[in-house]
């Protein structure tokens, strides 16, 4: 359970369990997940970011986390099928919608059971948390260390901005020693640094820091995108947040023309100067600390495309793993 913030009071967020009637692996058909089945555990999150857009979602439910109880069992004979019809897909991605690492027991033990389900089959798993993992999904981690594609979102390592953007999720200094920890199992975390918050977390000196970090705990890559205004957030934000803050984050997207941004034509996009600067700082201080930044493609339309996500994995995709039969002399 956590608390959120609703028609200008706070009010609790329980978890219930629901059946979920649809298949699990689809292929979402838009950007860079365009083939990967995207797996959310949960619809609505607990975390209760103030910019996370899949909470606007008009079917997202606002009191209630509604956790796929029958998720890991849906996901066993979706794979059986699939490993019959040597149809199942390479890599799946926690998540699109929901964070995997929740903090709440049963949500916790779906994850780790569904991914277990996927890696068993070879299917690469790849997770994009602001979460605390739990130290058995740890334990699988190292057992699969060459299916796994860990990525870490963090934006900054402001306690105020985490307390007021991110309310709910690990604190930033867990989250670097979770990477730190990726990186000691051999993952090759990366870093996931979106949304941006123009004004707020784009300072050089801000920028400088997270690099350093990053760098320290051994991180090479970093994506990273600015905020992207889509309608429900812009109606969203300013109820999360005091005016003062709010107000010149407003400033950054006010009278930009709406833009066709992943699944929403109607999305304003931070004004291009404020985002090249941006961008050219991360690159740069980046650069200074071996780390590979790459633009998010997808949230940037109007700047040339850059691929950011895991997918053109460098490990051996699933099929192969299943012709060595080397992951099935476990029970699935
Ligand atoms: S962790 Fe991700 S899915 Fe969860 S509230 Fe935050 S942005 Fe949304």
């Amino acid at each position: 359970m956590c608390f959120t913030f609703l028609s200008g009071k706070f009010v609790l967020v329980q978890v219930v369990a629901v059946n979920r009637k649809s298949a699990v692996l689809k292929a979402p058909a838009f950007g860079c997940l365009k083939g990967i089945p995207a797996v959310n555990v949960t619809r609505n999150c607990l975390h209760q970011c103030v910019y996370c857009y899949a909470r606007t979602f008009p079917e997202t439910p606002q009191k209630e986390v509604h956790l796929y109880a029958n998720l890991p069992e849906l996901l066993r004979q979706e794979l059986a099928r699939g490993k019959l019809r040597a149809r199942l897909p390479k890599a799946a991605a926690f998540s699109t919608a929901s964070d995997a690492f929740q903090p709440h027991g049963a949500i916790l033990k779906t994850t780790l059971k569904a991914m277990e389900l996927l890696l068993k089959y070879g299917v690469m798993v790849s997770f994009l948390t602001k979460g605390r993992i739990p130290k058995e999904c740890w334990s699988l981690f190292a057992e699969y260390q060459g299916l796994v594609k860990a990525r870490f979102g963090l934006v900054s390592l402001d306690l105020s901005y985490h307390k007021l953007f991110e309310p709910h999720t690990a604190s930033p200094f867990l989250r670097l020693r979770q990477v730190e920890k990726a990186a000691r199992l051999g993952l090759s975390p990366q870093v996931r640094v979106d949304p941006v918050i123009p004004g707020i977390t784009d300072s050089p000196e801000a920028i400088e820091s997270l690099m350093r970090h990053l760098a320290g705990a051994g991180v090479a890559e970093v994506s990273v995108s600015y905020l992207v205004l889509r309608p429900g957030l812009a109606r969203q934000m300013p109820k999360r947040l005091p005016p003062d803050i709010w107000r010149p984050i407003h400033l950054a997207f006010k009278g930009e023309p709406y833009t066709n941004c992943i699944t929403s034509a109607r999305t304003r996009l931070a004004r291009l100067e404020i985002r090249k600067k941006g961008y050219k700082l991360f690159r740069e201080i980046g650069k200074a600390y071996g780390i590979t930044v790459r633009v998010c493609g997808c949230k940037n339309p109007d700047l040339p495309f850059e691929y950011c996500v895991p997918w053109e994995v460098t490990s051996r995709p699933a099929q192969e793993v299943l012709k060595q039969g080397d992951l099935f002399g476990r029970s699935v």
